[in-house]
């Protein structure tokens, strides 16, 4: 911890809180999760899970083997055929207690998260709201999974229906896990998929709950399988299994890039959401008061540890001194603290090797001639805690506007105008979202149809409406989540083509 322990009240009873819903997990080893039954795996190895905190190990869990995966995709196997044959109402109806049960453990469940993630509960306490609202999102669209479309011709009627595509392998990330977790977990089985999840091995705690929570709601066994332990162990084998059919993932662009490779023999499909280094644009007649708390919430809102985050700020040259004077402010202003104090803004970061990886920056931006005005230190703590940063004077060759950092740290840059800012913007590998802050509707509209990027918002922050499609281009990511772009990702269409007997058939070797 920065300082001591928090001794507000409020704290105190979440701390208390929480402790009584780590108690099952402390001391022992977190297993798999296995045609409905926990199973301890085969490997005999295991793997600490560390707090974000204070560097102690939470809990350890079981390194997942690729027999483990193996028992895994054959129960997601086995259990396909009743899942996908299943009344689509009836699959309504149990993910719709899933979405009960996760609001009855809401508490929990955040708490949990905080602990294992280093998030601020004054986020994470919708995290589960969140992941409650998927399922019921999905839920009510499960009787449309399978629907398609009319395309009559001249002497044919063509029409497309929609099957699910067997079990598939979800990989989440450490970041968010539960509600990124729900994100993928439910359309796949509102489609009718079985799933065989990989959670991140540095934030393992509520992918167990939602997978208990799961069959307690009533899938069959084997219909959501959990294998805990590393990627390039076990998260390998499950991109590898010939009976899992198709990929969805949420990480890194160079895991993304594994993952293609790993899953080529098998001709998996693939869906990847990545990495992002995104553009947050304010013109100069921009409302600038809403535009400053947009821009410092998109990037030291969950430390920073976000996709989506505004990373990179582009100001115009007119405005650029007062408006980063005024993200200054804020930016120094911004507490720091455990994640369980309701006064927290920015927790600890989630590991020591993330930790490191981030605080590389500090010194990479002053190599590379940009100034640190605001943070640019570790604090002093068994935690991993980081003083939120932002640097200025910064160009977009440098590294720190290249390179997703993935923390509290925000990059800086000026533009002179409309077409130096698109420039700019652009210039970057990534392209998950952009940001653009104007009055000028013309230019506004502009720039978002410019930017090379998934997701634009314009005059706002990033505000998710689960219908929309959620994803990146270049190396954010390849497919979209949300509404029906999900369906489309977890199942397969079929034509089907009747003839209207009208038609002359080609007759071959036919004498008059
Ligand atoms: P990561 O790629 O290191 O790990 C993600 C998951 O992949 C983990 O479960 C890990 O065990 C697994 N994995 C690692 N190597 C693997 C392999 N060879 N085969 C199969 N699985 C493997 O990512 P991370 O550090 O956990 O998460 C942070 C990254 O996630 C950031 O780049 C962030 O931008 C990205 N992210 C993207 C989105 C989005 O929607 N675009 C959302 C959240 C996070």
């Amino acid at each position: 911890m920065p300082d001591s322990l928090p001794t507000n009240e409020i704290y105190l009873e979440n701390a208390k809180k929480a402790e009584r819903h780590l108690e099952r997990f402390k001391g022992s080893v977190l297993g798999h999760f296995i045609n409905g039954k926990h199973t301890p795996g085969t490997s005999g190895k295991v793997l600490d899970n560390i707090s974000p905190i204070d560097g102690r190990v939470i809990n350890q869990i079981a390194a997942g083997t690729a027999e483990d995966i193996d028992a895994a995709a054959q129960a997601a196997r086995n259990a396909f055929p009743e899942w996908r044959d299943m009344p689509a109402t009836e699959r309504r109806r149990i993910l719709h207690k899933i979405a009960d049960l996760i609001v009855s453990r809401a508490d929990e469940i955040s708490l949990l998260e905080c602990l294992d993630t280093g998030q601020a509960l004054r986020f994470m306490s919708k995290a589960a709201i969140r992941g409650a609202e998927n399922y019921r999102f999905f839920a009510d669209k499960a009787s449309e999974a399978a629907n398609g479309l009319s395309m009559p011709a001249a002497q044919h009627m063509n029409y497309s229906v929609r099957s699910p595509i067997g079990p598939v392998g979800v990989i989440t990330p450490w970041n968010t896990p539960f509600m990124l977790s729900t994100w993928k977990i439910a359309p796949a089985l509102a489609a009718g998929c079985t799933v065989v999840h990989k959670p991140a091995e540095w934030s393992p705690l509520t992918a167990m709950l939602l997978a208990e929570i799961t069959a307690e709601a009533g899938v069959p066994d084997g219909v959501i399988n959990l294998v805990n332990g590393l990627g390039e162990d076990a998260g390998k084998a499950l991109t590898e299994h010939p009976d899992i059919k198709a990929a969805s993932f949420v990480g890194e662009s160079a895991t993304g890039s594994a993952i293609m490779k790993q899953g080529a023999d098998t001709l998996k499909r693939v869906h990847f959401e990545l990495g992002g280094k995104n553009p947050v644009i304010v013109f100069e007649d921009a409302d600038l008061e809403r535009a400053l708390d947009a821009v410092v919430f998109m990037i030291y809102s969950l430390n920073g540890e976000r996709c989506t985050s505004s990373s990179r700020l582009l100001v115009q040259e007119s405005i650029h001194e007062e408006f980063i004077k005024r993200v200054a402010e804020r930016v120094r202003n911004i507490q720091v603290g455990h994640p369980l104090d309701p006064t927290t803004e920015v927790g600890p970061l989630i590991h020591q090797r993330h930790f490191d990886k981030v605080k590389s920056y500090f010194s990479l931006a002053t190599e590379d001639g940009a100034e640190i005005t605001v943070g640019g230190h570790a604090l002093d703590s068994d935690g991993y805690f980081i003083e939120p940063t932002l640097f200025t004077q910064a160009d977009n060759k440098m590294r720190i506007a290249q390179e997703e950092i993935f923390g509290p740290v925000l990059t800086a840059m000026t533009f002179k105008d409309e077409s130096e800012a698109l420039a700019i913007a652009n210039d970057i590998g990534y392209g998950l979202t952009g940001y653009v802050w104007t009055r000028d509707a013309g230019r506004g509209l502009r720039m978002a149809h410019g930017l090379e990027a998934g997701m634009i918002w314009v005059n706002s922050e990033n505000n998710r409406h689960l219908p929309a499609p959620f994803g990146g281009m270049k190396a954010s990511g390849i497919g979209r989540d949300g509404g029906d772009y999900s369906f489309d990702f977890y199942m397969e269409t079929k034509n089907i083509c009747i003839a209207f007997d009208t038609h002359t058939v080609p007759a071959l070797g036919k004498r008059p």
